[in-house]
């Protein structure tokens, strides 16, 4: 059995307290025993990153881009077994594996750009003999807390800015699928950063404490479920420490009576299961406009959601979605998908009680599709993370538009039509950060920014995307006069510009 400990100071450290098992979600077995990390654990990690620090921020960031640009080399190089080690502790397929690999490149190979993005703002003579320059400077020592269900993506879219603009980053992986992280730093070493300015500490709610409150850690970032993300931007702020908390999400699709229903059933049958649901960004709710339009979308969604295919990544066979995270993830599930059914709702498709042959201890869940669903059912209200799409009948544009709005979360919307007219007043109106016209899962490229509003983000900075350069640094702002001739004497007024 592989014991998984963390990465600090450049090599790998076995823990020396409590451990949790790492399990393969296909067929239900421990395959790893985590190391979870002590506050003196981290203390360590903290106290090697900010040695480290300074010498990195002195780098030039044309040099630091450099060493990025290696990572990205050396990602394709591997991508085949990062993949794979991806799938094997999540559970989802291997092209979705490589595709999670692959949206965090994407992120690093804009980071490249960071002598461009670090670049400050100059004003010659804003005054008689004085000019005004800023800067943008590192913070320091960084850290983050990433989610199980992105175990490549979401670390690489925190410590490839981080790193970029000089700052040591400390990362918190989920417990759940710590293996690919452990190989992304080891990857990121080899390709020429110093050691220190990237570990790894590996651990549970004890470790997040203890770097909330550490007093030379300045910023954290956060992605995972909504309470958390509450909490988490709490204590930080608390402790003064910069914050971006990524919480959960609700993401409904809207389709109006003139949209192609073959294109809108495909797409939801993509965004609805893909990852056995388990997308922050995955489409939970379809919303179809008049009871017309959800006949037509129920009959040619149905049995597109029928013909799904799951099982594991590794059977050679070509599955749709893999098992579900965990046994508790997958109880959960049936639980909500019990509720619906007892609160009313049509389980058009019920795929709940399904096993995959083998695999009977995997943690597998079957798709469902749910009918008259209703907005008081437990199914519509709270984040599901399972193969299950609801459908929410709307009467009017107006209904369909009231319902993503007053949805406590705002992570990602979609509209689908023909109608430019509609599609431009809803992504204008919505209260939701990430908006798809005819496109079911908006995650903007490396280069846009990434954010939900409401309870799907706590901060104001997004991921990626500029955002990202201004959250890893802070300002400087410089007023410089060189005087020439007579000197004045004391100005006692505040200087302004007549
Ligand atoms: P989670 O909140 O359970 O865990 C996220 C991280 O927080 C993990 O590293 C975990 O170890 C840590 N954590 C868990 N409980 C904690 C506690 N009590 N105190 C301190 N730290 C704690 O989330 P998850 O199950 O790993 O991920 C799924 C959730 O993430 C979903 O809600 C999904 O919508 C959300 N998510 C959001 C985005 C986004 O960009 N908005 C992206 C991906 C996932």
């Amino acid at each position: 059995m592989e014991n998984i400990g963390h990465w600090i100071d450049g090599s790998h450290v076995a823990g020396s307290g409590r451990t949790a098992d790492v399990f393969n979600p296909a067929t239900g077995e421990v395959q790893a025993k985590l190391s979870l990390a002590s506050a003196s654990e981290l203390d360590r990690a903290v106290e090697i990153a900010a040695a480290a620090q300074p010498a990195w921020e002195k780098t030039n960031p044309q040099r630091r881009a450099r060493v990025l640009m290696k990572f990205v080399d050396l990602l394709n190089r591997d991508m085949g077994k990062l993949a794979e080690a991806l799938s094997r502790e999540h559970g989802k397929t291997l092209p979705d594996a490589a595709g999670d690999v692959q949206r965090g490149l994407e992120v690093v190979e804009f980071c490249i750009g960071a002598p461009h993005h670090l670049k400050g703002e100059f004003t010659d003579s804003a005054g008689p003999g004085i000019d005004m320059y800023s800067m943008r400077q590192a913070l320091g020592v960084t850290a983050g807390i990433t989610p199980f269900n992105f175990p490549a993506m979401i670390p690489m879219w925190m410590f490839a800015p981080a790193i970029a603009c000089g700052n040591a980053f400390i990362l918190k992986p989920s417990e759940r699928d710590p293996s690919v992280p452990m190989m992304l730093v080891k990857l990121l070493e080899e390709a020429g950063l110093p050691k220190g300015i990237l570990q790894v500490v590996n651990g549970d709610k004890e470790v997040v404490d203890a770097i909330l409150d550490h007093p030379v850690i300045q910023s954290v970032g956060f992605v995972g479920s909504t309470p958390i993300a509450a909490y988490i931007y709490e204590r930080a702020s608390a402790t003064g420490k910069r914050a971006q908390c990524f919480g959960g999400a609700k993401n409904h699709m809207i389709i109006m009576p003139d949209a192609d229903m073959e294109q809108a059933a495909d797409a939801l049958v993509g965004a609805g299961y893909g990852a056995a649901g388990e997308r922050c960004m995955a489409i939970s709710v379809a919303v179809p406009v008049g009871d017309e339009t959800a006949d037509r979308l129920i009959s040619a969604l149905a049995p597109k959601v029928e013909a799904l295919k799951v099982g594991p990544y590794s059977s050679g066979k070509d599955v749709d979605f893999g098992p579900v995270v965990t046994a508790a993830a997958k109880q959960n599930i049936l639980g909500l998908i019990q509720s619906g059914k007892d609160a009313g709702a049509t389980a058009v498709v019920d795929g709940s009680q399904m096993s995959v042959q083998g695999y009977e201890d995997g943690f597998f869940v079957g798709p469902v599709l749910f009918d008259h669903v209703t907005k008081d059912m437990d199914i519509y209200t709270k984040e599901i993370f399972g193969p299950v799409l609801s459908c929410v009948r709307a009467q009017t544009y107006e209904d369909a538009l009231g319902l993503a709005m007053d949805h406590e979360y705002g992570n990602g919307t979609a509209i689908f039509t023909r109608d430019g007219d509609a599609a431009r007043d809803f992504a204008k109106r919505v209260n939701v950060g990430m908006v798809g016209v005819n496109v079911p899962i908006p995650v903007p490229l490396a280069y846009h920014t990434f954010g939900g509003w409401k309870k799907s983000m706590f901060g104001d900075l997004n991921q990626h995307g500029p955002d990202a350069f201004k959250f890893y640094t802070r300002t400087k702002t410089v007023t410089a006069r060189w005087p020439s001739g007579i000197k004045e004497g004391g100005e006692f007024s505040i200087p302004v510009m007549e």
